[in-house]
């Protein structure tokens, strides 16, 4: 999926990351058999104790996906023939980058991504508003995430 694909969906996912600031969100990016998009936020639950094992950070710095809604989400997209396409969380204050956490969770402590073909967008949200994100994009030559701006219209 590129940047351009992923553009429709940057206000639902801003106005997402802007009512949970100064914490951060997360959701997902699933789309449909025939490939159309659709964003799905997903409730952050580090810090909690859902998430207990999982993070050591809060919803102020890290994310974990509420599992049952992860899974429900995951299972229904599969039923109907779709893929889990990008997994989205927010930045508060600190700029759309991909964090040594982001890249530990991505690759799941090893040297390959658990999904190579799921890719990752990072919003970042100050106290303005969404001001950038950037789409990240495992490349198999490389052994790294290609990084890609996405535009964030205010
Ligand atoms: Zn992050």
């Amino acid at each position: 999926m590129t940047g351009r694909d992923l553009q429709p969906l940057i206000p639902s996912m801003a106005a997402h990351a802007r009512s949970t600031y100064p914490l951060e969100c997360c959701g997902l990016v699933l789309a449909d058999a025939a490939g159309t998009p659709r964003f799905l936020p997903i409730p952050n639950v580090a810090g909690t104790r859902a998430a207990a094992g999982n993070s050591d950070r809060t919803r102020r710095d890290g994310y974990v996906m509420e599992p049952r809604a992860l899974l429900e989400a995951l299972e229904q997209v599969e039923r109907n023939g779709g893929r889990l396409a990008v997994i989205v969380h927010s930045h508060p204050d600190v700029g759309a980058y991909f964090s040594k956490e982001d890249r530990d969770i991505a690759l799941g402590g090893g040297g390959e991504p658990l999904w190579p073909d799921v890719q990752y967008l990072v919003i970042s949200c100050r106290a303005g508003g969404v001001d950038a994100a950037r789409l990240f994009t495992w490349n198999p030559q490389e052994r790294d995430f290609a990084e890609e701006e996405v535009p964030v219209v205010p």
